[in-house]
């Protein structure tokens, strides 16, 4: 029995390690980490989008402002001035001064408002140029990976069906615990004795049970509960 419960063990060794392969695989840390860049260009495209948009509106006002402005001045051009005095001359050329330097002020601002919105079109632009190459990247990723889980998927069941042929031979009762410990990932299950105790959790194993141990070639550790066996 013994050796029957070391030879499935030993074949199971070569699923253990293929479940570690898939989840060491380097395949799926590229992929976790495309979609977490695809995710943070998707929000930095948010981010721009919304921050033109408000730019574009405050460009709207200001041209608004501007037209209106505008306006005012050529009126104030046009008004009749022949019949003005003297201070209301004046006073009217003081007001379409300001009025002019207004109307400087506002279209200065205007281009200095058009030249932020250029640059965030253009990082939008990147960005979404970014984002594509991102998700590019991903899909191969992605690709690759079920490549190789299909490839793994593959060995599994050559593994399985193995394990399956084995357990023929063996107890149910083994079988049964086996599989429970090796559903909690406490493998290996089978452990040798080393210097009286566990070969795992080294709890020492007492001597009346060492001599249960020399006579069934089998007991289950106090501590760990996985078996302990005589090795050879
Ligand atoms: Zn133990």
């Amino acid at each position: 029995m013994l050796n029957k419960l070391l030879e499935y063990q030993k074949v199971d060794s070569k699923l253990v390690k293929i479940e570690k392969d898939l989840e060491n695989s380097d395949c799926k840390g590229t992929v976790n980490g495309m979609v977490r860049l695809v995710r943070e260009a998707q929000n930095h495209l948010i981010h721009i989008e919304k921050t033109a948009g408000d730019l574009i509106a405050e460009y709207k006002r200001l041209v608004e402002v501007y037209e209106k402005e505008k306006k005012c001045v050529a009126e104030l051009k046009d008004k009749e001035i022949k019949e003005m005095n003297a201070f209301e001359l004046r006073e009217e050329n003081n007001s379409v001064a300001k009025q002019i330097s207004d109307v400087i002020g506002l279209k200065k601002s205007i281009t200095a408002l058009s030249k932020k919105i250029i640059q965030k079109l253009n990082e939008f632009e990147k960005t979404r140029a970014q984002g594509v190459e991102s998700k590019k990247k991903y899909d191969d990723s992605i690709a690759k990976y079920n490549e190789f889980a299909s490839k793994q998927n593959d060995n599994i069941r050559k593994v399985k069906q193995e394990l399956f042929e084995l357990e023929k031979g063996i107890d149910p009762v083994y079988i049964d615990k086996y599989k429970k410990m090796r559903d909690e990932h406490k493998y290996p299950i089978l452990v040798p004795l080393i210097n009286n105790s566990c070969g795992i959790c080294a709890v020492q194993v007492p001597n009346a049970r060492l001599d249960i141990l020399k006579k069934n070639h089998m007991i289950e550790c106090e501590n760990c509960h996985r078996i302990i066996y005589l090795p050879e």
